[in-house]
């Protein structure tokens, strides 16, 4: 993230870069390009001031940075506009990228002391090597311009034959309302694994949707419309079943190792669901598991809302023997003194802070701290997003006690994690 608007690479350093892309080697298709533009920016700028405005944009820059990869560019197109530039990507990840950035923009904010949403409208195109890059951001604008005119707060994108689709949030969420029936989900599940000895200790189940002529869809495009929409309710359930299901299998046909267990992420809007409690014992009974061998993944935030009626959810789940676990530790903004008293048996140290364990002192001294914490309430430990053997090392001199990351496995479909971790069929 940038420290300031300005450091923001600009408009013509972006096409200096397809300049350069098109006269090297490679394939004929260099990429996507996206025009971001802030819908109704300027109740922000003249209603709130441009103090206000920029600091908007610096947090709409950040929510844009988030939705893209790291090797992606994103620059400053105009006062409410922003082009990306994303290279060796194609038409469908394009749109799934875009997809990611209108989600991005979904949740109101607080700004000078007013609540605010302010959407996105999104135009993309393909970049090829037959295209100068002022057409490239010409198509792009003006799908960005049809997204605009449809609505707002949905993509557009530009295709070969020069027309321009839309592609509406309203879209996503009527797919995604039939997904469940037609079976499109998913669960992919990722190790997570004893740092002491590298052993297999439990696996964390993730959804994915596969969209007909979407390819797979990550969860942070889909699951912030199915929490806007209540579908999440539903779309949990079918989680927790199948993530329950998957064990009891792996538990009847392979030997699991001593302890294993299934952690399954839950939404804000589902620990404030008063059937929460009894789907969750029924699913359990139903698939003959111990409630031990289930994990529940809450975030911090999920936990600050609604104090009394997650306070009730969260004790009866742990007196039913449930653990619960504490995700993305330390980018919420969870009081210490609240941790005392919640029955949490895991934190999960967020991967951001991971990510800089090694080159950041002070987010070395951050995963320091969180395992500390962790040990003294009672709570063990689990460092998310480890890539690199150098992570894995540190956090073992920390005394970190679990790992989970592209080092030790992606998430993966069943099949493929019996096969890796090597579960031997039971005799
Ligand atoms: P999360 O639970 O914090 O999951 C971590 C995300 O980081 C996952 O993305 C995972 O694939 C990714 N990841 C894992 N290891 C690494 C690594 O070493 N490096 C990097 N860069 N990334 C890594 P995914 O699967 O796309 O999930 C994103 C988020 O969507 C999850 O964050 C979780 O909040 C939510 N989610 C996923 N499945 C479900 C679900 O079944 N229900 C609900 N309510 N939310 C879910
Ligand atoms: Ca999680
Ligand atoms: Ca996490």
């Amino acid at each position: 993230m940038p420290a300031a608007l300005t450091e923001l690479p600009t408009r013509s350093q972006v096409m200096a870069r397809m300049d350069s892309a098109r006269s090297g080697d490679g394939p004929n298709d260099l990429g996507v390009l996206l025009v971001v533009n802030l819908d109704r920016f300027s109740l922000v700028n003249e209603g709130l001031g441009h103090d206000a405005g920029d600091r908007f944009l610096l947090y709409a820059a950040q929510q844009i940075n988030g939705a893209t990869r790291d090797n992606d560019i994103v620059a400053r197109l105009g006062a409410d506009e922003f082009l990306i530039l994303c290279e060796g990507v194609g038409a469908r990840s394009g749109r799934i990228i875009a997809e990611r950035i209108v989600t991005a923009f979904q949740k109101s904010v607080t700004l000078g002391g007013h609540e605010l949403r302010i959407t996105v409208s999104v135009g993309i195109t393909t970049v090829n090597r037959d295209m100068t890059p002022l057409d490239a951001v010409r198509q792009a604008l003006s799908a960005t311009q049809r997204a605009k005119t449809n609505g707002r707060n949905q993509a557009a994108h530009f295709d070969s034959t020069g027309s321009i689709q839309a592609m509406h949030w309203h879209d996503l969420e009527r797919a995604l309302s039939v997904a469940l029936e037609r079976d499109q989900f998913v669960l992919h599940f990722q190790p997570i694994s004893c740092i002491r000895d590298g052993s297999l200790h439990g696996v964390e189940a993730r959804v994915r949707w596969n969209r007909p002529d979407h390819g797979l869809i990550p969860p942070d495009v889909f699951i912030p419309v199915a929490e806007e929409s209540g579908f999440i309710h539903e779309l949990g359930v079918w989680v927790l079943n199948e993530a329950l299901r998957q064990l009891s299998s792996w538990k009847a046909s392979r030997s699991v190792p001593p302890g294993f267990y299934v952690s399954v992420n839950l939404s804000p809007a589902q620990i404030t669901d008063s059937s929460l409690v009894a789907t969750i014992k029924g699913a359990v009974a139903a698939h003959g598991i111990t409630p031990a061998e289930l994990t529940l993944e809450m975030t911090e935030t999920a936990l600050i809302a609604d104090e009394a009626l997650m306070v009730a959810t969260v004790d009866a789940l742990a007196a039913a023997g449930i653990s619960l676990s504490i995700d993305d530790f330390g980018t919420g903004y969870s009081s210490l003194a609240r941790l005392r008293h919640l029955p949490a048996k895991q934190l999960k140290v967020d991967r951001s802070f991971v990510a800089g364990l090694t080159t950041d002192k002070r987010d070395a001294a951050l995963v320091a701290a969180v395992i500390g914490l962790a040990h003294e309430f009672g709570m063990t430990c689990v460092a998310e997003g480890v890539e690199t053997a150098e992570q894995f090392d540190h956090l073992r001199r920390l005394g970190c006690d679990f790992a989970q990351g592209y080092l030790l496995g992606r998430p993966m479909p069943a099949a493929a994690l019996e096969e890796t971790w090597d579960l031997a069929t039971a005799s």
